[in-house]
């Protein structure tokens, strides 16, 4: 089956504030996208309260999942987050820019960038012997070694240091001694399928791999792995999707608030007979006379082209208010079409709003109708969005 369950309707006060902005909204805005600090802030303290006494930290790669880190790392901090994962040394640049947090940057250490880590505070992440050695060789004699993480394989085969390379570094002081280590991490391959065998292996392999360098602060779960169990969870996390409003687990409801509301502008409103088909590759054919309206978001925006409707497929729908318009044909570059048929008349207008995301639609919902992640749906953003932060 295509597409998920929809979720319940926003509270009232919410309701009031979205319906306030998109009127605040200036008219040549094609689109809104609406991102609720209160509810990132909200899920943070979620995590923070569950892990504890582990340390909270959040990644925020990827300008926080799309949603825009200059909004949404002061909000973190709001809420006593002080650790920051990124991804590039450019994000790195970016968030020290606004804020004093430690910042690890999980790509490690690129060929030729110890210098601007070590000028803007941020530790890498070291992940092979190399970038230890050049991390170490960078090091000036007679100043304080530079903070870092080492990132050690537990089974993921992507980044990290193998078992006899982390002993190998814990019994070389010439190594160990020359960087500063602050946090020793893994990462979990399957961590969103709480039954995977792999889950427990890892957290085993880690534990022991970690126990080479004792007293160092052990960082293992993201999202899912947090909700795994206290096992996983260490002395440090790393919650990425689940603050963004994400599903962490594959089942079950999802405990995290929605963040991302996303609503398109009306270009036009047309009646079509039936028979007629709507959009691209005449992939629909219309079963009625239908009230279309023509929307201003598209595949440029991250409304995924996968997203599309035919004859053979629902599309995800859109909203007005309470009602429901389904799809209709192939989502264009800048342009979908929707049936608004059943919606009364004045409530559908040329300039108004139409809601593709939020509680009904949610960003794991949208994800399961093109076939892929909630992540990737948040990555995906498109610029050409007017962007509101409210936080209450
Ligand atoms: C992205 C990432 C995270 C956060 O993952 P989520 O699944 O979004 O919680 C944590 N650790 C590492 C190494 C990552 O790359």
């Amino acid at each position: 089956m295509r597409g998920g369950t929809f979720g319940i309707a926003m509270g009232d006060a919410f309701a009031a504030r979205i319906a306030a902005e998109l009127a605040r909204a200036p008219p040549h805005a094609t689109g809104v996208a609406i991102v609720r600090l209160g509810a990132i802030r909200r899920n943070y303290r979620k995590l923070r309260d569950l892990a504890q006494p582990a340390e909270t930290a959040a990644a925020v790669k990827a300008n926080a999942y799309g949603l825009g880190v200059e909004e949404v790392f002061p909000a973190l901090e709001n809420e006593g987050c002080r650790t920051a994962f990124v991804a590039t040394p450019g994000e790195a640049q970016a968030l020290r820019a606004l804020s004093k947090a430690a910042i690890y940057v999980l790509d490690g250490l690129l060929p030729g960038t110890a210098p601007l880590l070590e000028e803007i505070g941020a530790r890498p992440v070291l992940s092979s012997l190399d970038e230890i050695s050049e991390w170490g060789a960078y090091y000036k004699a007679g100043g304080a070694p530079l903070p870092a993480a080492i990132h050690v394989d537990t089974g993921m085969s992507r980044l990290g240091l193998p078992g006899e390379h982390a002993r190998l570094v814990a019994q070389t002081p010439e190594l160990l001694s020359r960087f500063d280590l602050r946090l020793v991490m893994s990462h979990l391959a399957c961590a969103d399928d709480s039954r995977h065998p792999k889950n427990e292996a890892q957290r085993a392999r880690f534990a022991e791999l970690a126990s080479f360098f004792p007293g160092v602060p052990r960082s293992l779960a993201n999202s899912g792995g947090i909700l795994l169990g206290a096992p996983y969870r260490f002395e440090l996390t790393r919650p990425g999707i689940a603050l963004y409003g994400g599903r962490p687990g594959l089942s079950g409801t999802n405990p995290m608030e929605p963040v991302l509301w996303l609503f398109t502008r009306v270009a036009e409103v047309s009646w079509a007979s039936e028979g007629q088909s709507v959009g691209y590759g005449a992939a629909q054919t219309l079963k009625r006379r239908t009230r279309i309206a023509t929307a201003t978001a598209g595949y440029a925006d991250g409304y995924f082209r996968a997203l599309s409707a035919s004859d053979a497929l629902d599309g995800p729908p859109g909203f007005i208010g309470a009602h429901r318009l389904p799809m209709l044909g192939r989502v264009s570059m800048d342009l979908i079409t929707f049936d608004a048929t059943d919606v009364p008349e004045e409530k559908v207008r040329r300039g108004g709003f139409i809601e593709l995301l939020g509680e009904r639609v949610t960003v794991d919902d949208l994800a399961s109708f093109a076939g892929t992640i909630g992540y990737e749906v948040l990555t995906s953003l498109g610029r050409r969005y007017n962007r509101v932060y409210v936080d209450e």
